[in-house]
Formats: C-alpha cells, sequence, structure tokens
C-alpha cells in the first residue's frame, strides 16, 4: 500500500479523498492555488503545495506544476478526483513515465472512453445497447440532412469530444438541421480542438440512468446497481438517487450484468460510470466516464461501501473487497448539489461565508469544503456542498432529505438551497414521476412568475 498520495483536486472531493487515504492510514498532500491557500482541503491534508496562481490553467491543470509536488513531498500516487485532470489521458501518460501511480483507470481506457464514436463503438462492440444514430461522425452537412430524413426528426448532432453539456445540438426538424449541424461543429472546434461531429435519435423523454462500475485491472469487475440523475438543468445533474424508481429489480441485473462484463472484458481499473438514456423499458449507452462521479455518495449510501478506498486499493495492485454478490442494495439514497448561485438565473454567487452549520443525525452526510469565514473564490465551480441522505426505503429518505435541508444554513451567499425546499413541495418528486426535461420545464413555470 502507498505512504502518501497526492490529491490533484481542491474543495468538497479533495476533502473526499483525504478521509478516506487518513482511514486508510496513508498520508496526503494536497496542492492548490494562491486563490485556495485558506481552503479547508489545504487544512485537512498531511502537507500542502501551492501549485500557481487563481487561474486553473496555471494551477490545477498545469501537469508540471503538479508533477513537481509530487517530486518534492514523494507522493507514491496521484488521485485526480473529478474534473480538472480526472480524464486527461495525456496527464496518466506523463504520471505514469514518472513512476507514479495514477489512482484510476489506465491512459488508453481514458483516451477510449474520451472520444465519444470511438466509446460508443467500443460499447457497441462489447453488447451494450447504444442510441440508434450513425455510424461514426457526420462530414457533410447533407450527409447529415440526409441521416436526418432516414432516421427522423427529432435528432441530435454531438461533438465527438464533447462534455459537460457543451458541443451538443438537437434539429427537431430539416429546417432546423443547418444551424444545429454547424453550431454543434463550432462549439466542437472551439471548447475541444474537434470539430467531428455525430448523429443520434432524440429521445423525447428518456430518464438519466447510470451504471456504477468497478474494476479490478485483472478481467474481474462487478456493477454497484444504478443512479437516476435525470433531474438537470442545462445537462448538468442537480438531484440525483439510487436505486432509480423507475428500474425493476430484473432490469436492474440484466443492465447491470451487461456493464460489468463489458469493463471486464477490457480488463478496466477502478471506478467508472456507464451513462444511458432510459426511455419505454431501453437502455441507450450516451457514454461512459472514467472516473469518480460527482454523485457517487449516493451508490455508498445503498451498498455501505468507500468508493474512494476501494479506488485506491485496487491502484495498488490489490484485489477488490467485494464480490457481486456481496453487494446487496440497502435502502434508498439521494444527494441534491448546493451550488453558490443565485436563482432564478443561476449566476454564480461567490462570495464570504458568514454562517455555516451542516446538518446532522441519522443517514444524514455533508460533503462540503465551506466552514464560518471561508469565502468562496470566484474562479472555479460553484458547487459548494453535496447534501446525501440514506433512508429505509424512498419516502424514508425524502422525509429525512426534507429534515436535513431545514436543519442547513449557509448565509452570506446566495445559494440554490431554495430551489430543492420548493422541489419537495412537488407531487412528481414524491411519486419518482420525472424525465430529463421534467427541471427545465418546471423552472421555465415556476421561476420566472414566482422567484424560490
Ligand atoms: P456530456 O458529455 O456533455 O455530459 P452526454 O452525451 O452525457 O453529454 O449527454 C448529456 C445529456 O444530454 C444527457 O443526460 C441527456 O440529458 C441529453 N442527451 C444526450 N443524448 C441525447 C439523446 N440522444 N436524446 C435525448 N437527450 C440526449
Amino acid at each position: 500500500m502507498f505512504d502518501k498520495i497526492l490529491i490533484a483536486n481542491r474543495g468538497e472531493i479533495a476533502l473526499r479523498v483525504v478521509r478516506a487515504a487518513r482511514e486508510m492510514g496513508i498520508a496526503t498532500v494536497a496542492v492548490h492555488s494562491t486563490a485556495d491557500a485558506d481552503a479547508m482541503h489545504v487544512r485537512m491534508a498531511d502537507e500542502s503545495v501551492c501549485i500557481g496562481p487563481p487561474s486553473s490553467t496555471s494551477s490545477y491543470l498545469s501537469v508540471p506544476a503538479i508533477m513537481s509536488a509530487c517530486e518534492i513531498t514523494g507522493a507514491q500516487a496521484i488521485h485526480p478526483g473529478y474534473g480538472f485532470l480526472s480524464e486527461n489521458a495525456q496527464f496518466v501518460q506523463v504520471v505514469e513515465d514518472h513512476g507514479i501511480t495514477f489512482i484510476g483507470p489506465t491512459a488508453e481506457h481514458i483516451r477510449i472512453m474520451g472520444d465519444k464514436i470511438t466509446a460508443k463503438d467500443t460499447m457497441k462492440a462489447l453488447g451494450v445497447p447504444c442510441v440508434p444514430g450513425s455510424d461514426g461522425g457526420v462530414a457533410s452537412l447533407d450527409e447529415a440532412k440526409r441521416l436526418g430524413e432516414e432516421m427522423g426528426y427529432p435528432v441530435i448532432i454531438k461533438a465527438t469530444a464533447g462534455g459537460g453539456g457543451r458541443g451538443m445540438k438537437v434539429a427537431a426538424s430539416a429546417g432546423e438541421m443547418e444551424k444545429a449541424f454547424m453550431t454543434a461543429r463550432a462549439e466542437g472546434k472551439a471548447a475541444f480542438g474537434n470539430d467531428e461531429v455525430y448523429i443520434e435519435k432524440y429521445l423525447q423523454k428518456p430518464r438519466h440512468i447510470e451504471i456504477q462500475v468497478f474494476g479490478d485491472g485483472k478481467g474481474k469487475a462487478v456493477h454497484l446497481a444504478e443512479r437516476d440523475c435525470s433531474l438537470q438543468r442545462r445537462h448538468q445533474k442537480v438531484f440525483e438517487e439510487a436505486p432509480g424508481p423507475a428500474i425493476s429489480a430484473e432490469e436492474r441485473a440484466k443492465i447491470g450484468k451487461i456493464c460489468a462484463d463489458a469493463v471486464a472484458k477490457i480488463n478496466y481499473i477502478g471506478a467508472g460510470t456507464i451513462e444511458f438514456l432510459y426511455e419505454d423499458g431501453e437502455f441507450y449507452f450516451i457514454e461512459m466516464n472514467t472516473r469518480l462521479q460527482v454523485e457517487h455518495p449516493v451508490t455508498e449510501g445503498i451498498f455501505g461501501v468507500d468508493l474512494v478506498r476501494e479506488q485506491i486499493r485496487v491502484a495498488a495492485g490489490l484485489p477488490m473487497s467485494f464480490t457481486q454478490d456481496d453487494l446487496q442494495i440497502n435502502g434508498h439514497a439521494i444527494e441534491v448539489r448546493i451550488n453558490a448561485e443565485k436563482l432564478p438565473d443561476f449566476r454564480p454567487c461567490p462570495g464570504r461565508i458568514t454562517q455555516y452549520h451542516a446538518p446532522g443525525g441519522l443517514g444524514v452526510r455533508m460533503d462540503s469544503a465551506l466552514y464560518d469565514g471561508y469565502s468562496i473564490p470566484p474562479y472555479y465551480d460553484s458547487l459548494i456542498g453535496k447534501l446525501i441522505v440514506h433512508g429505509r426505503d424512498r419516502t424514508e429518505a425524502l422525509a429525512r432529505l426534507d429534515r436535513a435541508l431545514g436543519e442547513l444554513i449557509v448565509d452570506g451567499v446566495d445559494t440554490t438551497l431554495p430551489l430543492f425546499h420548493a422541489l419537495l413541495q412537488e407531487k412528481d418528486i414524491h411519486t419518482g414521476d420525472y424525465n430529463i426535461h421534467w427541471l427545465e420545464k418546471w423552472l421555465a413555470r415556476n421561476l420566472e412568475n414566482d422567484p424560490v
């Protein structure tokens, strides 16, 4: 096992990794920009190294700065968290070339899954069901129009290098194709330096269902059921739960096995998420994330396992500590993402926290790097905390969420907390009757007239 690991991230996820490492008796190194000198992850880690100015390109995304921090401190492995360098194959290559262990999949697997066309081709070959669409890239507008006619509108045009909801455009009819095609290409080029696009059938009312998988890198893999992350705003998840309220035990076992077998076949190592759209009883693969997800705690909640501990174990060459049979679902878990954003337009709202009080009690987990007097810097993502609740069933989890939200105090900045108070008043949230468009429609109906 490692003696010391470096965490190439910040905020709640850096803290999350420190916690797992400490329980394993592993020392931690935090890295930080000058804007984060007073951050909680820096305070909680055993050592810290300043790696540059506030801009993430010169700090959290600077490979030389992070490798130097590793060298200076003698860390033997790097945990990338999510975002930043977590899905950067080149970074993983550099880490490995320096004889340091990357706590995550191989550069090769990250490369395959990072390109959406290659990912889809690979998954198809491994027997994973995919959204009907073009065979690979679509080079011209004429071809796009021909495919649109063939498949039937609406269709979605996606940048093959896209991510975070960028580089995707819907064409509802032939008349909208030119604009959608050109915009998706331009966005792909501008944001990811790659203008290749492909086309998929646009599903009208799917749920976003993702399967958590975990591999040992030696041909063994398991699945840890699904998360339903259908409540999204601008393709960004805001509320996640496990298990999915619309998924039956039979469906779970079937799709779970398909996913576990697929990643076992490619000797996948560590945590991964295979994302699907789910409509009328069918699963359609959209992408695979080769890292820990923001919403991983809901899975930890229902299985009682520590996914970060497990990532560190397999990276150190140890076997997984559970088998598929060990993984039995216990109850229901829900996570809400708390952002420093002002409603109704979700404008980022950095600033100083004048009072912070975290909720507690049975089945409540608060993953946050906030503290009284902390100043949220304006340079990074606006996620400031995740409230996760666990109950014996979905009804209990929702009641617990309501109770915990009532205890949580974040003063000094605007947050998305009022959104969750309002959502808990909605019947559809209680019945679990929602799809990926539900939240956008609700926001359009509610926030414009009556800002929460
Ligand atoms: P990103 O990598 O940018 O997150 P994804 O391919 O994972 O992109 O898609 C993000 C979201 O976009 C999905 O959760 C879903 O809401 C929507 N989406 C993607 N593909 C389709 C599709 N074929 N039909 C309908 N919605 C889609």
